[in-house]
């Protein structure tokens, strides 16, 4: 433990570029141009890892919300990206991952001073996904293809019918704090795919990476208009987005409290709408495993993005033969997972991504201390020279009535519950409201199969957790989304399917 308390959390010097990319003059990326706002407000950008302020952007208006979307419809309507021929598309996107991989480095940085995440998981997680999203979804653009369908209540030969695969149109994307340049790909990807347009707005705690997105979809060829990379706050210009009447989809990631906001906004208007939203995700430990093993693997599930993942494991059910030896092999990972300043590269966590995060999850913390909970990890504040630092926290003698077990709170904050009852141990799993992800640990086949089936989640890990992969389709099961992203169906999220019905 002495080694964490000695931990010098002063922030490292910022590099030459990334310093060149904080001095930009805060503008908008509207119609292929870079444009000041109309409102010439700015907001600040805060490196969390010492709180100090070190750029702004802009604050985008309404005015400017709906210069952004006439610059997407246009260039939707006028066809100079879906007429293109796909082998177009896939190449300019290929580009654009090209530039975001030279430029990787850049990107990681940033990142870490924009979040609070470590520089090293920016650059191996963050950057690297965000490339692979764009690369996948690029190799979709030549293969969209409706199919003939033979008539069931005709008879053979008197018509001839077939669909046709067309994007949806315009879209606003609105994308969280966590993963920034991630979550921004894993949206512009399926809409340039599908020959959409788009309007994208990043959280306005973290902004700095999808401006330099936009630096890039500029520098790949996307044609004016494509993309649009507007800042600002969610109940402003988001709010305007998800209203917008030219605006024919809507792609949100964040919390469940403002997806359905989003969603009953974008319903007067009967837009598209897919959302992935907030989880409380359980994970089963069976009496089987190997704990040297699993423990770390739990914890990563957990500490990792200082637990800021809508994914995260924050919800542990261990089977009480191995409950106290896994919670003990979690705490050893105290030293591995002990806050730094986001450039330390030492670090594998840093600070949570702002104040108001940091007040939560200590407000949470302190809500399980009230409860009963005890702290077995924990719980507290390292001491740093400003900055938001939560240690990684273990909370053991939880009920379900808790605050703490039942509400998601977005930090390197664990419920660990023991159970004895094979066949209940799912239906406590299951008594949330969420249902985005859940992992099960155990050496026995069948079991971790059977348990699969049987969680209500849109993803289901088996010894291991977060582990994402753009093949694979990502949704959540009930108050966590609506719709997919990733795989064939985030593709098919962006495309409308037409019949069309000939009389021979
Ligand atoms: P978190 O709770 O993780 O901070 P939010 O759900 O509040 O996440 O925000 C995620 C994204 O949604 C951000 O880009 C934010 O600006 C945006 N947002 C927040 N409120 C609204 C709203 N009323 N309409 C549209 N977008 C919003």
């Amino acid at each position: 433990m002495n080694a964490i308390t000695t931990i010098d959390r002063a922030q490292r010097e910022y590099s030459p570029g990334v310093k060149a990319a904080l001095a930009r003059k805060p503008q908008l990326y509207i119609n292929g141009e870079w444009v000041d706002s109309s409102g010439g407000t700015l907001i600040d950008v805060e490196d969390p890892s010492n709180g100090k302020i070190v750029s702004s952007f802009c604050e985008a208006t309404d005015k400017d919300v709906d210069r952004a979307v006439a610059a997407a419809r246009a260039a939707f309507d006028d066809g100079r990206w879906r007429n293109l021929p796909p082998i177009q598309r896939e190449k300019i996107m290929h580009r654009l991952a090209d530039l975001i991989e030279a430029n990787a480095d850049e990107f990681a940085e940033l990142e870490a001073i924009d979040v609070g995440k470590p520089k090293s998981m920016a650059g191996a997680v963050d950057v690297p996904g965000a490339v692979s999203h764009i690369r996948y979804m690029a190799g979709w653009a030549g293969k969209i293809n409706g199919e003939t369908i033979a008539p069931y209540s005709m008879p053979n030969g008197t018509i001839f019918g077939y669909t046709l695969k067309e994007p949806v149109g315009v879209c606003a994307q609105i994308v969280p704090w966590n993963f920034p340049l991630l979550m921004a790909t894993l949206k512009i990807s399926p809409a340039l795919a599908a020959g959409c347009t788009t309007v994208l707005k990043p959280a306005e705690q973290t902004s700095l990476t999808a401006l330099r997105l936009a630096d890039m979809c500029h520098e790949a060829g996307i044609p004016a208009g494509v993309v649009n990379i507007i800042t600002g706050y969610g109940h402003t210009a988001g709010d305007r987005m998800v209203k917008h009447p030219d605006v024919d989809k809507v792609a949100f990631t964040g919390s469940t409290e403002i997806g359905k906001l989003i969603n009953r906004n974008a319903t007067a208007t009967l837009k598209h709408v897919t959302l992935e939203l907030g989880g409380k995700s359980p994970v089963v430990v069976m009496p089987d495993v190997d704990v040297a093993e699993t423990a770390p693997g739990i914890a990563g599930a957990i500490f990792f993005n200082s637990g800021q993942v809508c994914v995260a494991g924050s919800r542990l059910y261990a089977h009480k033969s191995v409950f106290d030896k896994v919670v003990e092999g979690m705490a050893e990972t105290a030293e591995f997972w002990a806050p730094r300043a986001s450039l330390d590269p030492a670090g594998h966590m840093g600070p949570l991504v702002s104040a108001e995060q940091h007040e939560r999850v200590m407000g949470y913390i302190d809500a399980g201390k009230r409860d009963g909970a005890t702290v077995l990890m924990g719980g507290d504040v390292p001491s740093s020279d400003g900055g938001y630092y939560v240690n990684p926290t273990i909370l053991t003698d939880v009920n379900p009535q808790m605050s703490v077990v039942r509400e998601e709170i977005f930090g390197p904050v664990v419920v660990a519950q023991r159970f004895d009852d094979l066949n209940d141990v799912v239906r406590q799993a299951n008594d949330t409201p969420y249902g985005l992800a859940a992992g099960v640990w155990t050496r026995d086949v069948s079991a971790a199969v059977r348990i699969a089936a049987q969680l209500k989640a849109g993803t289901v890990w088996i010894n291991t957790h977060a582990m994402i992969d753009t093949a694979l389709p990502f949704g959540g099961y009930k108050e966590s989304g609506i719709g997919h992203e990733q795989g064939r169906l985030g593709l098919e999220a962006y495309l409308e399917t037409k019949s069309v019905i000939m009389k021979l």
